[in-house]
């Protein structure tokens, strides 16, 4: 029997997908291919594993996030993304959050010398570009998912972390998310919540020049970005004051990074938006969900 709403899904995606690649080319970017093995990968400073291989004498992680490749790769085009695969080995209990699978993919964007507004333009071009595509070339799809996709405005909203906070509590982005109507965007992370490459604003030492962007709803956080550190002695006090180790994450000031800003936005989470589906696990064909072995 034809498994009507996940075909409609697997259009949704293809139809985002597309929609993302067409706006980013018009917009200059170069797609590069993913790196899925690396002796150095985001640290993640969350309840988050990575996962390792050992291979030709060596230990080599799964990729979680592009982040360090992707400030390499700004040297040599000035605007690239890639779809990245990560896995991250999240808590088995994160398996029920409807947000979290253990192999899912990013598309993750840098741009040379760009700012955080540029950022900020961007993500808000790209995700109302995708609602309407969506919206243009997937009604009867919508339709199977019984998903009233509504038009999005941009700009959208730009909250403080700490105003946030203030007003929500603690882990306040579920709480916040399901409150809103539209997207909205939370910036200014303090320093000791985010991992050390994002930039510090340097008039306002231990406020970060990022940002996450988070769905209404209650679909919870979108993307997450900002401008990144690329002063070699900054870079070493941010490590230094995470108590990361130097000899790791010191080798990648070896390799020069121009200043850049970017972002990494999860195709999962997205379509998940997209279709108004319980569970990120409803995206993927294979899914891999924490906690939940598979055969296939
Ligand atoms: P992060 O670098 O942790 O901010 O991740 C970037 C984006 O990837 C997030 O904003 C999510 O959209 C997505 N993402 C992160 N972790 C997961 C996960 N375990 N499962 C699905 N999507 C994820
Ligand atoms: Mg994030």
């Amino acid at each position: 029997m034809v498994d009507e709403r996940k075909a409609a899904i697997l259009r949704i995606t293809d139809v985002t997908l597309d929609a993302a690649r067409e706006l980013l080319r018009r917009k200059g970017f170069v797609e590069l291919l993913p790196v899925i093995i690396a002796p150095v990968t985001d640290p993640l400073r969350h309840t988050t594993s990575r996962a390792t291989i050992r291979a030709y004498d060596q230990e080599w992680y799964l990729t979680t996030s592009m982040i360090f490749h992707k400030q390499a790769a700004v040297q040599v085009l000035d605007k690239i993304f890639c779809l990245s695969p990560n896995v991250r080995l999240e808590p088995a209990s994160w398996g029920r959050s409807g947000r979290h699978l253990f192999e899912f993919v990013q598309l993750d964007l840098e741009v040379r010398d760009a700012t955080r507004d540029d950022m900020l333009a961007l993500g808000e071009h790209l995700l109302v570009r995708i609602v309407e595509r969506i919206r243009d070339a997937c009604s009867r799809e919508l339709n199977t998912l019984g998903r009233d996709l509504t038009k999005l405005r941009a700009p959208f909203a730009r909250v403080p972390y700490r105003d946030a906070e203030e007003r929500y509590g603690k882990g306040f982005e579920e709480r916040l998310s399901c409150e809103i109507e539209d997207p909205i965007w939370i910036v200014d992370f303090p320093a000791e919540v985010r991992e050390f490459y994002d930039r510090e604003d340097p008039s306002r030492p231990g406020v970060l020049l990022d940002m996450d962007l988070l769905y209404p709803e209650g679909y919870g956080e979108a993307l997450s970005g900002g401008e990144r550190e690329h002063e070699p002695g900054q870079i070493r006090d941010r490590i230094r004051r995470q108590g990361l180790d130097s000899a790791v994450y010191g080798s990648l000031l070896a390799v020069a990074r121009p200043p850049s800003a970017g972002f990494g936005i999860g195709i999962e989470r997205l379509v998940r938006f997209l279709g108004g589906l319980p569970h990120v696990r409803e995206v993927r064909l294979f899914p891999r969900v924490p906690g939940e072995p598979t055969e296939m």
